[in-house]
């Protein structure tokens, strides 16, 4: 039979695909849902309606392909640390307290349930990929994502094309079950410096969308979940902000792709950054701790490789 009788039994049924009499683990693992690898890919800025034909015909196409939200929303403050930390701790900013890079609020990050130590429960590792730091950020950057769980921090070029390169490199590599973070700010940093949507912004956008070309190996693979994301929007009150409450400022895309990922779902339910964590955990045979806030994303899979 597929699935154990010694496996947890809080992920309920599934509804098993036609190969399921074999008895190779490995099948066993892909009828369970196991993903081997998620990519999430965060793109600091990135506001859902910058995603066209015209100015990201990349991304564009491969969402089309893939499964999307119609609409999604970051948490509150609408600034990246709260939302990165958000990420990584699948609470909102009332309970992780973190909406600025500062000590004080480290200490009650320490009380939560952080993904990577969730992920690493499940013999998952956490790579984050990242533009080069300096010196004693780097070490300070190294620091607190261990203290997180991460596995490793994987330092790569400021070029979008090479941070995406690099991370599917390292991906490939590495032939351990993992969680591959790929954060790219470029178009946050055209965003406060000539406004978003502005043609600087776009432009940077488009180098994004070049950057992305890879992702379409691995539209097919059964392996490999890829969710991409944004940390906020930017432009809602300031035209070269995003920190305040606004409707567009709050709107992010959320999108996922892959060999088991509904084809050309467009799902009007709604969205939330912190659903991605819950998602996370789940392509890769875990359930949420209690206190995360989001719920998995049930909807961008298969029917018959979601968990009940
Ligand atoms: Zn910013």
């Amino acid at each position: 039979m597929c699935v154990s009788q010694s496996e947890p039994q809080d992920h309920g049924t599934v509804t098993l695909p036609r190969h399921c009499s074999t008895t190779n683990q490995q099948q066993g693992d892909k009828v369970r849902g196991r993903y081997r690898k998620v990519v999430l890919l965060v793109i600091d800025g990135l506001r859902p309606d910058a995603i066209t034909q015209d100015g990201m015909p990349t991304l564009h196409g491969l969402l089309r392909r893939g499964w999307q939200a119609a609409s999604a929303t970051t948490i509150r403050p609408s600034v990246t640390v709260a939302a990165l930390t958000s990420l990584a701790t699948g609470v909102s900013p009332e309970r992780h307290g973190l909406s600025a890079a500062s000590l004080q609020s480290l200490g009650r990050v320490r009380g939560l349930k952080p993904l990577p130590l969730e992920l690493k429960r499940l013999g998952v590792e956490t790579s984050v990929v990242t533009t080069q730091l300096g010196g004693s950020a780097r070490w300070l950057a190294g620091a607190l994502l261990r203290m997180g769980g991460v596995t490793r921090l994987v330092p790569a070029p400021p070029a979008p094309g090479v941070v995406v390169d690099v991370g599917l490199r390292h991906a490939a590599r590495n032939s351990n079950a993992e969680l591959v973070v790929l954060y790219l700010n470029d178009a946050d940093l055209a965003g406060h410096a000539w406004g978003w949507m502005s043609p600087a912004y776009l432009q940077a956008v488009r180098t994004i969308d070049r950057a992305l070309a890879p992702l379409e190996a691995h539209l097919e693979d059964p392996d490999t979940l890829i969710v991409l994301t944004a940390d906020h929007g930017g432009g809602g009150v300031l035209p070269q902000d995003h920190d305040h409450p606004h409707p567009v400022n709050d709107a992010i895309p959320v999108g996922m792709l892959g060999g088991r990922v509904m084809p050309g779902l467009v799902s009007n339910d709604p969205v939330r950054l912190l659903d991605i964590p819950p998602t996370v955990l789940n392509a890769f045979g875990g359930a949420a701790p209690a206190e995360y806030e989001g719920r998995v994303l049930h909807e961008a899979f298969m029917t018959e490789l979601v968990w009940a």
